[in-house]
Order: C-alpha cells, then sequence, then structure tokens
C-alpha cells in the first residue's frame, strides 16, 4: 500500500480495531514515519500507549510485524488483546511445544499473521522466516532492557543489534519508558538504527492523583484507604519481603483478597499470583519492586507505595502502572525519614553510589515537596509544568506563599555568579558570606553576591533553593558534583522579572488551612450503579473466554456506557474503546443488561443530596477526614455541609467542632468587623490562628441562634 492511502486510513483502522476515535499525543507522528518506512525510537511514560505504535501499522503494513518482548509471562494477555480485537496475532516462546512452534512457522509462511511477539532468547528459531519477503517491520517493545545503563538490563536483548545487520531494509521501532540520555543514545547505537527517528512525548499521566502522607500507622491509612475501594484492583509496593507478607496477610484478615510477590517465591507462584491478579482474581497484590513490568491491565486504579522508592524513575514506572485506561487513578506514597537511611544504607559501597544518593535525595525532596507534586516530577524528566496541576495533595492543600522573587534572584545570580559549577553548600556560604577555608581558596569571597543574603539562616536557605530546584528555575548536575546550573526559567526570573512564590520552612507554618480549589479537580466518579452491573457482566464473560477481564472492555468503557446509556449498535460504537469485533461479539451482552438497567431505573425514586450523604456518613460514625476520603471532597466542602445541615436542624455535636468559647469570639469579631461576607476577613482577625472550618462553624451557631 502506498503512503497516502495508508495515511487515510490511520483513523478508520484505529476505530475499527482498537475502538478509538482519535491518536493521544505524537502516536499519529510516529505511525506514519513507522509507516514511511523510518526507524523509530519511542519514548513515552508507562500507560501513556505505546502499543498502538506498532500494533496499528502492522494492520497496514503489506507483511508481518515481528514483536521482540521480554516477558514470556504476559505475551499470551497481549495476543490475546490483539484477537480481542479482532486482530489475527501469536506468540512464539520457550513455553510452547515444538508443534504449536511448527503451526507458528506455518502461520507465518502463509501469511496469516499480523504480528508475531517473540521472546529474544527464541528468535533463532525464527531464522527461517526472517526475511525481507515475510516480514515489513520490527517492533522491540521495553526497549531500555538491551541498556546495561537502563535498570532493567537484559543479557538476551544484547543479540538484538544483528536484525538491523540481517535485514538492513526493515523499519524498527524501539520502544521505552526510560527517559535518560545515556540510555536512549545506548539503545539505539546497539541496535545499530543511530538514526532513528525520536519522539519523546511529555511525561505528565494527568489523571493519576499524587498524594503523599507520613507513614505512621500506614496499615490503619491503607485500611482507610480501601474503605472506599473494595472492588478496585491496586498494587502496594515495599520495600522487604517480609513487609509484602506481613501486609497482604493483615490485608486478608480484614476481608481483602491480597497476595505477596517477591523474589523468594518460585517461578510458577510468581506467574500465578501475576495471572491472577491481571484476571482480577486477585484484588490486591502487595509487591517488591520486581512486579508489574509489561503488565498492561488497565484497570489499576491505585498504587501504594508503602515505603519511598529509591528514585523518582521508579516510582514513576510503578503509579503509572495504574490508570492505563485514562480514568482517574490514585498514588499514594508514605514517607519517612527510617525508609530514607535504610534506602541510603543499601547504596554505601555501591559503584554508583554518589548517583544513588543523589536521586534518592531528589526522592525526598518530592516527598517533602511544599509546590505542586506533579511539576517536581516532570521537571525531573526535564519538562516544565507552567500552571500548577490542580491534581495532587500540595495543590489541593497549598501552604501559603509569600513573594520569593528577591530571594530566588540572590541564590540564581550567584549560581550564575559561581559558573553554574558548586553545589547547594557552597552556593548558600557565599550568599551567606561564609569564612571558611574552601571559600577562601576560590576567592569567592570577592564575588559581587558574597554576603548578600547573611539575614538568612543556612537552614532556610537550603529549604529555599530546594523549592527552586522543585519550581524549575534550577536543576542539579548529579555527573557534576551535584553543581546547581541554571533553566530556562531562571533566566526569566533573572532577566524578566517573573514572579517567584516561595514559602518558609514547615515548622513555622504551624497552621495549615485547607484552601478550596474548584477548577483542575479531578472528575468525581459519580456512579448510579450501571457501572457495578457491566463490570459484573464483563466479568463473567472474561471466565468464560478465559481471558483478562480488561481485555473485554476496559473500565473507561463501562464508565462511559453507565454515561451515555447506548440502546443500539451504532449507539455503542461510538463510544471509545469499542472496536467492530468487540461490538459484533459482546454488543449484544451489555445493550440487553443496560435497557435493563434503565427499565428498572424509571421505577426508582431520585437520589439523595450531597448534603444528605455527608450527613449519612457522620451518623454512621465517620469521622470528617473519613467523609473527606470516602468522598474524594476538600474539609472545607464537608464542613460547609455541616454547617449547613446544622442551621437546617440536623442533629450535630456542633461544639465537638468550635467550643463556646470560640463562638464567642466569633461574634466578637463579626461585631468589629461590622459583619463581612467572607470568611477571609475573620481568619485575618484572628491572626491566621482559627482555622477556616471553626469560623465557618461559628458563625453557622450564630446564624442559627440569630434565626
Ligand atoms: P504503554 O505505553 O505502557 O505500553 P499501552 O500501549 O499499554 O501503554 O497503552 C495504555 C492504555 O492506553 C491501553 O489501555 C490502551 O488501550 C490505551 N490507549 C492507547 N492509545 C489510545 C488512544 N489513542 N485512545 C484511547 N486509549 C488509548
Ligand atoms: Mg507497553
Amino acid at each position: 500500500m502506498n503512503l497516502i492511502d495508508s495515511n487515510e486510513k490511520l483513523i478508520p483502522t484505529l476505530k475499527k480495531y482498537f475502538g478509538y476515535d482519535s491518536f493521544r499525543p505524537q502516536q499519529e507522528e510516529i505511525v506514519t514515519s513507522f509507516l514511511a518506512g523510518e526507524d523509530c525510537m519511542v519514548i513515552m511514560p508507562t500507560g501513556g500507549g505505546k502499543s498502538i505504535c506498532f500494533q496499528l501499522p502492522a494492520l497496514l503494513f503489506e507483511g508481518l510485524t515481528l514483536v521482540i518482548s521480554p516477558l514470556i509471562a504476559l505475551m499470551k494477555d497481549q495476543v490475546d488483546g490483539l484477537k480481542a480485537n479482532g486482530i489475527s496475532a501469536s506468540f512464539f516462546n520457550s513455553s510452547q511445544s515444538t508443534d504449536e512452534h511448527q503451526k507458528i512457522l506455518e502461520q507465518v509462511a502463509n501469511k496469516e499473521l499480523r504480528l508475531l511477539y517473540v521472546a529474544p532468547e527464541s528468535l533463532s528459531y525464527l531464522e527461517v522466516v526472517l526475511n525481507n519477503e515475510n516480514l515489513s517491520a520490527i517492533a522491540i517493545d521495553e526497549a531500555h532492557c538491551i541498556s546495561a545503563w537502563g535498570h532493567d538490563f537484559r543479557p538476551s536483548y544484547q543479540m538484538l543489534g544483528y536484525l538491523k545487520k540481517k535485514l538492513p531494509k526493515v523499519p524498527i521501532i524501539a520502544l521505552t519508558a526510560t527517559a535518560d540520555k545515556a540510555t536512549r543514545q545506548d539503545i539505539v547505537e546497539q541496535l545499530g538504527i543511530p538514526k532513528a527517528k525520536q519522539f519523546i512525548t511529555s511525561f505528565d499521566r494527568q489523571n493519576i492523583y499524587l498524594e503523599v502522607r507520613p507513614a505512621d500507622d500506614r496499615i490503619k491509612q491503607i485500611e482507610r484507604f480501601l474503605k472506599k475501594r473494595t472492588t478496585e484492583s491496586g498494587i502496594v509496593y515495599c520495600l522487604s519481603r517480609k513487609a509484602t507478607e506481613t501486609l497482604a496477610n493483615k490485608l486478608n484478615n480484614i476481608g481483602y483478597n491480597a497476595k505477596a510477590y517477591h523474589a523468594g517465591l518460585s517461578f510458577d507462584e510468581r506467574s500465578k499470583v501475576q495471572e491472577d491478579f491481571v484476571y482480577d482474581k486477585t484484588q490486591i497484590v502487595c509487591a517488591t519492586i520486581a512486579f508489574g513490568m509489561g503488565i498492561d491491565k488497565s484497570n489499576v486504579r491505585w498504587i501504594i507505595h508503602y515505603n519511598l522508592p529509591k528514585n523518582i524513575e521508579g516510582y514513576y514506572q510503578e503509579i503509572g502502572r495504574s490508570g492505563r485506561d485514562g480514568l482517574k487513578a490514585r498514588a499514594l506514597l508514605f514517607h519517612s525519614y527510617g525508609d530514607v537511611i535504610q534506602l541510603r544504607k543499601f547504596m554505601v559501597g555501591a559503584g554508583n553510589e554518589e548517583l544513588q544518593i543523589a536521586k534518592l535525595e531528589r526522592m525526598k525532596q518530592f516527598a517533602e515537596a511544599t509546590t505542586c507534586r506533579r511539576k517536581i516530577l516532570l521537571s525531573y524528566f526535564g519538562e516544565t509544568l507552567e500552571e500548577n496541576c490542580g491534581k495532587c495533595d500540595v495543590c489541593d492543600n497549598p501552604p501559603s506563599f509569600f513573594d520569593g522573587t528577591i530571594i530566588a534572584q540572590k541564590a540564581l545570580s550567584t549560581i550564575a555568579r559561581l559558573k553554574e559549577s558548586e553545589a547547594t553548600g557552597m552556593i548558600i556560604d557565599v550568599l551567606r558570606g561564609a569564612q571558611n577555608a574552601a571559600v577562601m581558596e576560590k576567592g569567592y569571597q570577592t564575588i559581587k553576591t558574597y554576603g548578600i543574603g547573611k539575614d538568612v539562616s543556612w537552614k532556610y536557605w537550603q529549604h529555599y533553593i530546594i523549592m527552586l530546584i522543585n519550581q524549575g528555575y534550577s536543576e542539579i548536575a548529579y555527573q557534576e558534583n551535584n553543581a546547581l546550573k541554571l533553566t530556562a526559567l531562571s533566566k526569566k526570573v533573572l532577566f524578566e522579572r517573573y514572579k517567584v512564590n516561595l514559602n518558609h520552612p514547615p515548622e513555622i507554618d504551624k497552621i495549615k488551612v485547607a484552601v478550596p480549589k474548584k477548577e483542575g479537580k479531578l472528575q468525581r466518579r459519580e456512579t448510579n450503579g450501571l457501572f457495578e452491573r457491566l463490570r459484573i457482566l464483563r466479568k463473567n464473560i472474561a471466565l468464560e473466554e478465559n481471558i483478562p477481564a480488561y481485555l473485554v472492555f476496559s473500565d473507561a468503557v463501562l464508565t462511559d456506557m453507565e454515561k451515555e446509556l447506548p440502546k443500539t449498535d451504532n449507539e455503542l460504537l461510538s463510544i471509545s474503546g469499542v472496536g467492530q469485533r468487540k461490538m459484533e461479539v459482546y454488543g449484544e451482552e451489555f445493550l440487553r443488561e443496560i435497557a435493563q438497567f434503565v427499565k428498572e431505573q424509571k421505577k426508582k425514586p431520585k437520589k439523595k443530596s450531597t448534603f444528605q450523604v455527608t450527613l449519612e456518613m457522620f451518623q454512621n460514625g465517620l469521622s470528617i477526614s473519613d467523609i473527606c476520603e470516602e468522598r474524594e471532597l476538600q474539609e472545607t466542602t464537608v464542613y460547609s455541609h455541616i454547617a449547613k445541615l446544622y442551621v437546617e436542624g440536623a442533629e450535630i455535636p456542633i461544639h465537638d467542632f468550635v467550643s463556646q468559647e470560640e463562638v464567642k469570639q466569633i461574634k466578637e469579631a463579626q461585631k468589629a468587623l461590622s459583619n463581612p461576607e467572607a470568611l477571609k476577613p475573620y481568619f485575618e482577625f484572628f491572626e491566621e490562628k482559627m482555622p477556616y472550618h471553626k469560623i465557618r462553624l461559628g458563625l453557622s451557631v450564630i446564624n442559627k441562634e440569630t434565626t
């Protein structure tokens, strides 16, 4: 097929086979280049949508697309997924018999297959069919496995260089979620595709909500977290084998279906845990880091890090395993200083100790951040996010900031004057006019900014500089003794008076105030019960067909069905993720279930108000923070419910929240301020010492007394 024809076919083919109406960012460019015969190197975050980049071209190339994939255990799922979409595909690996192998070779020779998955170890058995006549394209998934620089080196990947030598005309596409430059370079060189067109997509996975909590009483916190997620799949990452087992046991004891997964289990045991998880037979896996690569299960709804991960790359890959379907997912990290010490201990004496420790330091900074966490993550991957994300705990509950532009200018100009060659410690020494030997030896006392930050303590400077790094105003160069560098943004601060917001180190910000944030909040999944019914239907079908449930339809498809209530085949087809084959095979059953639901709905009374829901939970003994968590609401919102309910006469022990004495003070403030509309004047009147919720509730009490 020529290129123009195939370009016109991209979207119809995407819809017909995968059910999607549009491409995700860069997928189209990648697909087009690959179809034109160019070698490609794709860097996309976990869950970003790499598979389409070779699966769609495979449908448009004349011959076979060979897919190299490292995990035998997961090939079957990937092939099942393709088959469920009506695409003829197979896999070839050491788990199969000679007969099966023979059959596949025949299928290839007869040109019956679009895609063939193979592990690198088995490649030599395919020698007979690896020629220009049969083969149109080669995809190398998880391509970082070829590089010893990457985090998951596999020696068998190193023979892949021979593919390009043997078949110079067959285009190769290499795909990975590992972003760093050294690894990327190594991959293209080893594969013999140094001129490969590189595609680096954004690492932003907006549907994943980021949250960090102190690691006090983790089990209890997890228990609470799970209350709302009784059927949702998730993974808890732990540092030790023992922790995975203890935790899995505890979760089983309180009624969850959880399993441990770690390197101490046999291969078979591990495969079983993995399979049960993928097939929705096990809800929760408590795993050491060895779990999850290559699992394409799209309905993993949450990830918990029981311990601090050792670097941001690892953390990001792990949380990326949630929410592949694009629906909201949640990443919760527990942070403790004990973990930091423990991890540091492992690192001491390692070959690249300094680098590892520096990376751990960045992880720690992320966990301790007082600015948008997503900004920090993305700046780590070299991206700048201009606006705060609104989908992390810090955005939802931000500390109070002041204009730190001058402080930032002082620090950044010191970095510039020290020629971007010094680490944080020296920058602070110079700012504070330190007279130690290191400063003197280098003659830094003559630098123009020497001593301009005397009035600020060492500790505060350190905090401010971390904040500057976290916000992308500066970067650490690990390979250059952690020297601080300027960025494009820092130049804006130095030369364009770009405003920088800073806050003080945590301990003086004792009063925590929840600031309501409307925009940017993740869409809450309001369910009317249909989703659950469709989920059960999906599970039954999956059991019958012996494929993972998410391969029947993703959670995203079920959610859309719940919203759209399709009545006809065409309406069903218009849902993203419903392709031709799935409509034909599963359409009838799903449409029937939906119709049945709609019929029953018509007979039912109307649903409860949001205030009523809060009241019922409160009366059932849930605390305010429980309610916030369960309902994914802001504390301010829940308190405003409580206030309204109280005023309307609901039975609320209001003085548990605001004492008589406090009400009196608020009454006085009301008089002094001549009864302002907003709460802020009160907050300021009390010198920020009376939290907003008390003010709000106090006013309700006064309001109720006077009416
Ligand atoms: P990874 O980059 O980790 O290999 P996958 O290829 O497994 O990611 O894709 C992640 C999820 O995104 C899958 O469920 C896939 O079906 C979905 N997806 C990929 N491309 C699109 C698209 N254009 N529209 C909607 N969903 C998509
Ligand atoms: Mg993948």
